[in-house]
């Protein structure tokens, strides 16, 4: 039934959601957060047979730090845990990406409160569930979102709509909720190139030599700090909680789809 796990020495890069193993073939990486090992085991066994690289943990924080650290497509948390439970899970998985997240629960009430908290979680199954109808939802899920983020491909000359924020890439002009932001012409240069690649992240090198076509020297990268913040408050409700776009500390900028 192991399949997958049948090819964990030869995998080349485990860092992305996605990893490439010895015969080519992309397989893309589940994380399962479930204390009943016996579950897990079973929801891993079909997702397995059906092409995905799954990873479980049976305890909560430890699914929190391999959730935080590392990088999955989609996520399937129990929420009775031993740790951190699952509402917390899903909101701090929520807090770093907007990959499909799966509950499991016994209990219908549960189902009920991770509606009120509004924790962002994608689907809901109730246990005892089928296996096979856990795997079509994961693929629903998955294909729904690349749907969304369009493989994270670039898209000139578009116009992008995330959450009331509205970007014409042709026209280099923007939209918050339908009233129109006014940037200069760099502020532009970097939102564009940030939401044209949504998730993907970008050291303040990268944007630097994107947006002023040069490479950066001495000083000249203290100014992307200054330009995110001049976008920040023209395009977020809070700049404190960036909800579009996110500091990577350490790291860089990116996108949030
Ligand atoms: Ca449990």
């Amino acid at each position: 039934m192991c399949i997958a796990r049948s090819f964990n020495l030869f995998i080349w890069a485990v860092s992305t959601s996605k990893i490439v193993i010895c015969t080519g073939i992309t397989m893309t990486r589940i994380l399962i957060i479930e204390d009943e090992e016996s579950i897990a085991e079973l929801e891993r066994d079909y997702l397995e047979l059906s092409g995905f690289a799954v990873e479980i943990e049976n305890d909560g924080e430890q699914g929190l730090q391999r959730a935080l650290e590392e990088e999955y497509s989609l996520y399937i948390l129990d929420l009775m845990l031993p740790g951190i439970n699952g509402f917390e899970l899903c909101r701090h998985i929520r807090e770093k990406t907007n990959v499909p997240i799966i509950v499991v629960s016994a209990k219908k009430d549960d189902i009920d409160k991770i509606h009120g908290l509004g924790l962002g979680a994608d689907d809901y199954i109730t246990k005892p569930f089928s296996p096979s109808e856990l795997v079509a939802r994961v693929k629903a899920h998955l294909a729904r979102y690349d749907r969304l983020v369009g493989s994270e491909s670039a898209v000139p000359d578009q116009i992008i709509n995330i959450r009331g924020l509205k970007i014409d890439i042709a026209a280099r002009r923007v939209w918050l909720n339908e009233e129109e932001v006014t940037f200069t012409s760099k502020e532009f240069d970097m939102l564009k190139t940030l939401a044209s690649h949504p998730n993907r992240v970008f050291s303040k090198e990268d944007l630097f030599r994107k947006v002023w076509g040069m490479e950066p020297i001495g000083s000249d990268i203290s100014t992307i700090a200054v330009h995110i913040k001049k976008i920040r408050e023209k395009i977020e409700y809070e700049s404190s909680k960036p909800q579009y776009i996110e500091t990577l500390w350490g790291v860089g900028y990116r996108f949030r789809m």
